[in-house]
């Protein structure tokens, strides 16, 4: 082989990998939605379940127990940071209600703290 003909195979290699990286790509996602085919066929159906692919639709069914708790959480937090602040006294350190002008404990006048009002899903996009 020339130096030329390796320079010239040496690129061709380089471009038959990239097209092999994005075969393999589209197919792990081909992949990816059979399964959930499968998932959802499975779960109207447990007779139709590979016994060996049974670890595997588990694993789903935990996580997605899982993920709908998470989602729970956070919608549980969402709605608390949206509640107005408790106010604390600064004189003695009680905690007040939102609303309250002054403290019921020793009658000293509250300060509202600025609340920032972010949206709930500003973390997505930092
Ligand atoms: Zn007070």
């Amino acid at each position: 082989m020339t130096k030329q003909e390796h320079d010239k195979l040496s690129e061709e290699r380089g471009q038959t990998e990239i097209i092999l990286e994005e075969m393999l790509n589209e197919q792990q996602y081909s992949f990816s939605i059979l399964g959930q085919e499968y998932y959802k066929k499975v779960c109207e159906d447990p007779d139709i379940l590979i016994s060996n692919l049974s670890d595997y639709v588990d694993t789903v069914k935990v996580s997605e127990l899982e993920i709908a708790k998470l989602e729970e959480d956070i919608k549980g937090m969402n709605r608390l940071l949206k509640e107005p602040l408790d106010l604390v006294c600064s004189k003695c350190g009680r905690i007040m209600d939102p609303n309250a002008k002054y403290c019921s404990e020793c009658g000293a006048q509250l300060e509202k703290e600025e609340q920032d009002i972010n949206c709930p899903n500003s973390h997505i996009l930092e």
